[in-house]
Parts: C-alpha cells; structure tokens; sequence
C-alpha cells in the first residue's frame, strides 16, 4: 500500500502537503468523522481523495453543482484515477450501468448531487458498494444559518443508514460557529475531528482605496495585469455597463450575472479561465467552484454584502500562490451609506447585539472564543468606530488585520505581502 504522501507525489505531482491535509487525510484513514474547515483553495480536495486511494473501496461525495463534480472527475480520470460522476439527463439504462460499475468496477469515487440520493435505485445501488468514506463537500449548505442553505442536503443522512461504518469527511470554507455546530448536527457527526485553519492568507493582501472615480482605479489597477481579474459588482445592470466601460477602455472584459443564460455562463466561463477575456464583471452568480490559479486581483466596486461572502469572493485571487490582491473600492457615497446603514442598525431592538455576535463569530474564527464580552469595553463605541452588522466597511477590515484574521497590505499601514 503506497502512503498519502507517495500518492500526493505520484498523482497530484506536489512534494509537501498544505496545512493540515494530512492531519486530515490521517483522521479520515483512523475511521474519524472529520471536518476540515479550510480557507477557499486551501487544498480540501485532496483531503478525501487521498483517503480512497490508501484504501480499498469507493469514496461517495456528494457535491453541491454539475460543474464541480465534472470538473473534478475530468481531474482525477486525467491522473488515471477512477472516477464517476451521476449528472442530469442519464437514462435509466444509463444510470444502471453507471451504478453497477460503481458497485463492481474499482471505482475510487462516486461524485452524485444531494438531491440524487433521493432515488430509490440509487440507494440500493449504494448499499451493495464497498464505500470506503462520505464526503460531503460544501458541507455548510446544510445549514439554514448559512449563506448557501441547499434543503436537498438534508438527504445526506440516508447515508449513514445506509453505509453507518464509513467515515464521514465535512469539508467546508465556512467558518463562522453558528454554521459550523450547526452543520455538524445536521450531518450526524459522531464526534468529529474538527481541523481549522487560520483564514489568513499569506499571498494575499487585502486593500482597501478610497477611490471618487472608480472606473479609473480598476483601469489603473488592471492595465498591467497579465493574470485574470474579477470585478464584483451588486447588481446585474452594473455588471454589464462596468464590462462595457472597460472594454472601451481596452481591457477585454465579459459580464456574469444570474440571468445570463446557462450556456452563455458556461461560454464565458471557459473564455475567462483560458485567458481570451481578463477580467469577469460578475455579481456573487460567479462564485462557488471557481478554481482559477492566476487571479490576480479580485475587485469589490461595491460594499460585499457580508463578511463571509467576501473571504469567499477575495479568496479567489492567488490560489496558484502567487501575489494576488483583493480590493475593495468605495467613495463618498459609499462612506455615507455605510455610515447611514450603520446608525440604522445600531438603533433596531437586536442590533448592538447581532454586531456582537458577528464580530464574535470571526473572533472565534481565530481565537477559539470570543474574545470580549459585553461589559468588557464600550462596545457602542467600539461598534460605531470599526464594525457594521454584516457590511464589510473598511474599518471592520482593519479591524480584522489588527486582530490578525486577515492582512491587509502596507497601504493600510501594515506589513506589505
Ligand atoms: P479548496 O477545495 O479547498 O478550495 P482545492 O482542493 O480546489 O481547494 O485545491 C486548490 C488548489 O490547490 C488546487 O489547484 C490543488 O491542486 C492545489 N493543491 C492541493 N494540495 C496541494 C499541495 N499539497 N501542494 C500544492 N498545491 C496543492
Ligand atoms: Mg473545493
């Protein structure tokens, strides 16, 4: 039997495994349930794959989108791996055969969508099959407190009636406690071994620029890149007249928004990972499974609409390791809205203290508690000076590179990365 490390050098070409994957992938293998709560690109993949590959038997994952399942199929068959994948639109006969290799083929992985386990068929094709770990990726649509809530997960549990000694691997970039516990419940975790790493991001710097004319900024800030950029915008009219602005600028640009067609999204999806367009202008429909490795710069030309969203939006840039930056750009408008929103919060019955919990929440984060209390400070002026429920404003990022959650670049007065 080859270890996890010959693997990860024979199949994926790395000689060093990232942080905590192989504390992971050595949980899974002494037959734990595991969470493995790691920043976006972090290398979760790997930690389910490699487990199936030191043992016998079929890993079963489930997977929130088409795309991401094909997508990593295609990867793995490529390693000469072996893999299947259940996607719309099979027929019955199809979907037999599919299963019955599943069941008798040496198969490795079995990638299906939450909703598939539904089918009758499917679970008894399960049943039969040596299935060696579950793994459950973007673990947190199961719970109703997160940003992605996917009712369909709810099913995930059928299979531990059906499979009750497989292991069951979590693997999510959600981190916020509520979340988490929440997550852990709904999937039945018995004990799990929860790994998490920092969400601090070593390539990554995170800027934030007062910027009147913002069409000039990401000009200037694009017009040399020579990697792929992503311009988030919030609103589907803003991503098409931004695209438009710089193209005219002469920077090949595509727009990205919930109501371009299907086929549309998936023509300029391949246009803008292959480099024939730079820059997607994109509101938050060009999110999950966005695995790019030469995002240079991930643009916020309007305030994201929460904390999370945004590691999840800025964790796109650099994932190939290089120096990547996240920007957010924001004017006078901006700042007053903010500042409007902030006061309107402050004075609804729940508000001073749904600011406390989300700052504790990312407290938590990186503290393992919260880290203050109630009574611990003048938390008014505390909120009033750094933080905005759920908006990210400027002084709430610099609030999180002071407590050391994220890092912002020397601009802001730190360490430049
Ligand atoms: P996540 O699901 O956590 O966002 P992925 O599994 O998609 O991350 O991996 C992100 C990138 O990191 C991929 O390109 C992957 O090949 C790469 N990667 C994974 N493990 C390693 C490693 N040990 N060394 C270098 N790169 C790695
Ligand atoms: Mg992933």
């Amino acid at each position: 039997m080859k270890t996890a490390q010959q693997l990860l050098e024979q199949f994926w070409g790395f000689t060093s495994f990232k942080p905590l994957q192989e504390e992971i992938i050595n949980a899974v293998l002494d037959g734990n349930d595991t969470v493995a709560l790691l920043p976006t690109g972090g290398g979760k993949s790997v930690c389910f794959q490699i487990p199936s590959l030191v043992q016998e038997g079929i890993c079963i994952v489930v997977s929130p989108l088409v795309a991401l399942m094909n997508d990593q199929t295609q990867n793995l068959k490529a390693k000469g791996i072996k893999a299947l994948s259940i996607s719309g639109g099979l027929s019955f006969d199809e979907l037999r055969t599919l299963l019955d290799n599943a069941i008798y083929g040496n198969y490795k992985f079995l990638y299906l969508s939450p909703e598939r386990l539904q089918q009758d068929m499917v679970q008894g094709a399960i049943r039969q099959m040596n299935v060696n770990s579950i793994a459950v990726d973007e673990a947190h649509c199961i719970s109703q407190w997160g940003n992605d809530f996917r009712p369909a997960y709810k099913n995930i549990t059928v299979l531990r009636e059906l499979k009750p000694l497989a292991p069951i691997i979590a693997l999510t970039a959600t981190a916020t406690p509520e979340v988490l516990k929440d997550t852990i419940k709904e999937l039945q975790l018995n004990v799990p071994k929860v790994f998490q790493n920092s969400f601090i991001r070593e390539n990554l710097s995170y800027k934030v620029q007062f910027a009147e004319d913002k069409l000039y900024h990401i000009q200037k800030l694009l017009k040399d890149n020579t990697g792929s950029a992503i311009v988030y915008v919030r609103s589907r009219k803003l991503a098409v007249e931004t695209s438009d602005q710089l193209n005219s600028l002469g920077i090949r640009a595509a727009f990205y928004h919930g109501g371009v067609s299907p086929k549309e999204k998936k023509e300029r999806a391949a246009a803008w990972r292959e480099g024939r367009v730079s820059t997607m202008v994109a509101t938050n429909a060009f999110g999950m499974g966005i695995d790019h490795p030469n995002v240079r710069f991930v643009i916020h030309i309007q305030l994201p609409e929460s904390l999370e969203g945004y590691f999840q939006e800025a964790g796109r840039a650099g994932r190939d390791g290089e120096l990547a930056t996240a920007v957010i750009l924001y004017n006078t408008y901006d700042k007053t809205l903010v500042e409007r929103q902030f006061i309107a919060a402050l004075a609804t019955p729940d508000g001073l203290k749904k600011l406390y919990r989300n700052l504790n929440n990312y407290f938590q984060i990186s503290y393992g508690e919260g880290v203050f209390t109630e009574h611990a400070f003048n938390f008014t002026e505390f909120c009033s000076r750094y933080a905005l429920n759920t908006l990210l404003t400027y002084n709430a990022l610099n609030t999180l590179d002071r407590l050391g959650i994220i890092q912002l670049s020397q601009e802001f007065g730190r360490r430049s990365i």
